[in-house]
């Protein structure tokens, strides 16, 4: 009881000071948002719509004989004569911290030169560690980020990032990708916190809140840019930038939800989706730039476009009969500054555009308003450049820590046949496969370079997956052969010769790097030679450890039921090597759960959240039959889960149901679990779907221990967007799931709105 008061007085403390720090920071914004208007008021057009047009580096740069360095005469010509407001990322490879500040400092003094001596907001995709940076800590990409379901780790990771990205002298990151990843065929699924939308929703605002902290302008922290809003990730043939047809309800119950949150998060800026919907380009979309983004959402931030997007609307998507209505549908539509990214088209047609009277001034006004906000809430104009010295844990151990943790975390045990796993030490181990030896297929793409096709020697010092295992338990004990390259077999019968000789064999399998474009394909199925090899190996009788390391899941169905255990690593960054080995000889324990569907089959491409279909005779043939599902992973020891309890049997408008459940550690070893929390409505207006993440938490049990695990359940978390687009929770019978136990409810309400949404 005590504890209650003392917990209800926190709580009342900390609405007060939360209330008062809004008010202040409400104030605070009323008076930027002055000063920024008073600047606003001494710009002419072309410095506003200066202030809208991106840049990529290469347009400022020269590179002579592999040395880059900034042009005078293109940053000149960029600056004073385009008074270009923002330069993004570097096109050839990563750079050294001291790189970095010259060519930050050499484009802001450039900016001081400038009339008004605004300062450049310089943009880069750190979206896994600050992967530009020579030296940086590199992260597990999101996908494996969510297979830890920690959301405490996505936000240290996104702290260290920012951390990492302000040492580079760079204060805005396009990251986090908040998309849906719902085909697998998309090459952008490790990109994202996969399929789920609570999943993304949860670990989106924990890495943001990493990202910004409490204070974005101070030197640790960055802008964060929520993308791709939005329906980005469920391209009807999986091709990156290809058409999606969503309708709009299905886009405001999976794809709006994790923009929603991160727009609470604080989100500064966004960026938007390349791709077309339902016909609609989403740059071209006045609806969902300006009336859902800044009428729904309130998001105050800026809208950056995506890459060469605006010129796409005439030459891809051929909404806009010239380059110059281009422009004109999209600035009109919401977008507030254009990454060009080779050349000032933008600018001119712009202030053309103006003076015809086809944009306004005050949408000109409107987005260049934004522009400044962020730039001084950034603490551009007081510290346009970092100090080199402020950043002495860049790099360092203990940020390489959390990288490795993360890894372990991520890391997904999916099978283990006769507890196979894990490996004593002093066996003889036979490693191959394609992605044994490479970095390239743990840090996949987005890393040193935009294909992370240098990581090996960018990451030269550190350990592939072959040379964990090799550390871990001597050289002598490990044998290798490659067996076969991506997709082709390599001297399959040196490799056979290998395995015969060797207790067991570590099968490493799965994807090269890639990123956007270039990894798309036209089969999910992984390519025929690594099957081939699979079976090669599998007949020396030998068990077989297939490791999976790719970015998304490509159907290795034959492969893996001839496997003894299965692992997935997804692209588990720098530390990923030594985190598997770690694993596969016991030093840690799996934790991670898959954060997508593993299909079994091409074409059975089914997310969990599907609809049931079942017909009272448990007959799920229509349906969902994947190889793994979403959530699914093992441990070295047990769990079981009891007592699964709710407060009361009826949830009531306004009230909370507090459900609790006991996890106790079953097994030998100390664990860590994920504890899912699914909800299933029995019957609602719309074909409700199986069931729904609503809720998770991940603990750490001894041997033996257990731990009473609570969640808070309130009518909004059971909501589902009905048939006229409204979010509602209507009344009726739930079930909620967490692992083998249910309960079932009541959702009894006065207040809910019809089906014509009035009360
Ligand atoms: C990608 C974005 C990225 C941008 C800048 C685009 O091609 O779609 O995710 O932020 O390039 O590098």
């Amino acid at each position: 009881m005590k504890r209650i008061f003392i917990v209800a007085g926190i709580v009342c403390l900390n609405a007060m000071l939360l209330s008062a720090q809004s008010k202040k920071s409400q104030l605070l914004v009323s008076e930027l948002d002055k000063k920024v208007d008073a600047l606003i008021a001494k710009m002419t057009l072309e410095e506003k719509v200066g202030q809208m047009t991106e840049v990529t580096s290469d347009v400022v740069s020269t590179t002579t004989n592999g040395v880059h360095q900034i042009d005078d005469a293109k940053i000149k010509e960029a600056i004073l004569k385009y008074h270009v407001g923002s330069i993004l990322n570097v096109s050839g490879h990563a750079y050294d911290r001291k790189h970095w500040f010259d060519v930050i400092s050499t484009i802001q003094k450039e900016a001081a030169q400038d009339r008004l001596k605004i300062p450049v907001i310089y943009g880069i995709d750190a979206i896994h560690g600050v992967t530009y940076t020579t030296g940086s800590t590199l992260f597990p990409h999101e996908i494996a980020m969510a297979a830890t379901f920690n959301k405490e780790l996505a936000y240290k990771a996104g702290e260290i990032t920012a951390y990492e990205t302000r040492a580079s002298y760079i204060p805005w990151n396009y990251s986090p990708v908040l998309d849906l990843g719902k085909s697998p065929l998309w090459p952008r699924i490790y990109e994202t916190f996969g399929e789920d939308p609570f999943l993304i929703k949860t670990m989106g605002a924990s890495i943001i809140k990493g990202y910004q902290g409490n204070d974005v302008g101070d030197k640790y922290h960055v802008a964060a840019c929520m993308k791709h809003y939005l329906g980005y990730g469920d391209p009807i043939d999986g091709k990156d930038r290809t058409p999606a047809w969503i309708p709009d309800r299905y886009m405001r119950e999976y794809f709006l939800p994790p923009f929603a949150e991160a727009v609470k998060a604080g989100a500064k800026t966004l960026m938007i989706n390349s791709g077309e919907i339902n016909g609609v380009p989403i740059h071209a979309s006045k609806y969902m730039l300006t009336d859902v983004l800044r009428g729904e959402l309130h998001f105050d931030g800026i809208a950056v476009t995506d890459w060469r997007d605006i010129e796409y609307l005439h030459d891809r998507h051929h909404i806009a009969a010239t380059q110059k209505d281009a422009v004109m549908i999209a600035v009109n539509a919401g977008v507030d500054m254009s990454m060009v990214p080779y050349e000032y088209s933008f600018y001119n047609y712009l202030v053309e555009l103006v003076h015809e009277g086809k944009v306004s001034m005050a949408r000109i006004n409107e987005a260049v308003h934004r522009i400044l906000k962020v730039k001084y809430q950034l603490g551009l104009f007081e510290r346009p450049v970092g100090n080199p010295d402020d950043y002495p844990k860049f790099g360092s151990d203990e940020f390489k820590q959390i990288s490795v943790q993360a890894a372990t975390e991520a890391i997904t045990l999916l099978k283990n046949n006769n507890n196979i796993l894990p490996l004593k030490k002093d066996v003889k181990v036979f490693v191959t496969g394609p992605t044994a030896n490479t970095m390239r297929s743990l840090d996949g793409g987005w890393s040193y370079t935009w294909q992370g096709d240098q990581s090996d020697s960018f990451a030269a010092n550190k350990n592939t997956i072959l040379e964990a295992i090799q550390q871990k338990i001597g050289k002598d004990n490990v044998s290798y052969e490659p067996g076969a390259s991506f997709d082709s077999l390599q001297n399959v019968n040196d490799a056979v010769k290998a395995a015969k000789k060797a207790d067991v064999i570590v099968l490493c399998l799965g994807e090269l790097s890639y990123t956007e474009n270039v990894g798309n394909i036209d089969d999910l199925n992984l390519p025929a030679a690594q099957i081939e090899l699979a079976t090669e190996l599998t007949k020396t009788g030998k068990p077989v450890i297939l490791v999976l390391a790719e970015g998304r899941p490509r159907v290795v169905t034959q492969a893996e039921n001839q496997s003894a255990a299965t692992v997935m690593t997804y692209l588990s960054g720098n530390e990923g090597g030594d985190a598997l080995a770690s694993i596969l000889f016991g030093d840690a324990n799996p934790s991670g759960k898959l954060p997508f569907t593993y299909p079994k089959y091409p074409n059975a491409l089914v997310n969990y959240y599907r609809k049931n279909l079942e017909n009272g005779n448990s007959d799920d043939s229509h349906g969902y039959n994947p190889l793994y599902e979403f959530g699914f992973g093992l441990s070295y020891t047990t769990f079981s889960y009891n007592n699964l309890h709710l407060s009361k049997p009826d949830l009531k408008d306004g009230e909370t149901l507090l459900v609790t459940v006991d996890v106790k550690n079953t097994g030998q070893r100390e664990g860590k679990e994920s504890v899912l929390l699914y909800t299933s409505q029995l019957y609602a207006s719309i074909a409700p779907d199986t069931k729904r993440l609503r809720a998770y938490d991940k603990i750490n049990l001894k041997p033996g221990e257990k731990k009473t695990v609570t969640f808070k359940i309130k009518a909004s978390d059971l909501a589902f967007v009905n048939d006229i687009s409204k979010t509602v929770t209507e009344p009726g019978e739930f079930k909620i799931q967490i692992g083998d136990q249910t309960q079932s409810f009541n959702f009894i309400s006065n207040t809910v709105p019809s089906r014509t949404g009035k009360l």
